[in-house]
């Protein structure tokens, strides 16, 4: 994301709508990025991450539910990077060789800075 915020395309656009993908199912939203590219269901209606957030795939969402999704209720730091970002260690860790053991790499680097294992 751009130090000045989202492209035009990709803002946050508030408002309630259904997103219906026929037998797939349907979507109910509260708000979207680039007309329902990502999309934000009712859970997250009073997140407090939300003008941060990329938003889901609605895709995601019809395969998957949301029982993995939970709603920040503050959200201290300042955009873009709020401090959630930045303690999220594995955002930061560069993947150099096709086969490399990412999950390896993320704990070890954890462990050195922060004497925790990360989750994954
Ligand atoms: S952080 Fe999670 S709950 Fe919050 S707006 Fe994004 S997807 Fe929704």
């Amino acid at each position: 994301m751009p130090v000045d915020g989202p492209r035009d395309i990709y803002a946050l656009v508030r408002g309630e709508r259904r997103l219906d993908a026929g037998k797939d199912g349907v979507v109910d939203i509260v708000a979207e990025r680039g007309d329902a590219f990502k999309v934000f269901p009712a859970l997250c209606r009073d997140c407090a991450a939300m003008d941060y957030c990329d938003g889901l795939d609605p895709k995601y969402v019809l395969l998957h539910g949301l029982s993995g999704i939970t709603p920040f209720a503050e959200m201290p730091g300042s955009p873009p990077l709020i401090n959630a970002r930045r303690a999220y260690l594995p955002a930061f860790v560069l993947k150099r060789a096709p086969l490399a053991d990412m999950r390896a790499a993320i704990a070890g680097l954890s462990k050195r800075v922060t004497g925790r294992v990360a989750r994954s």
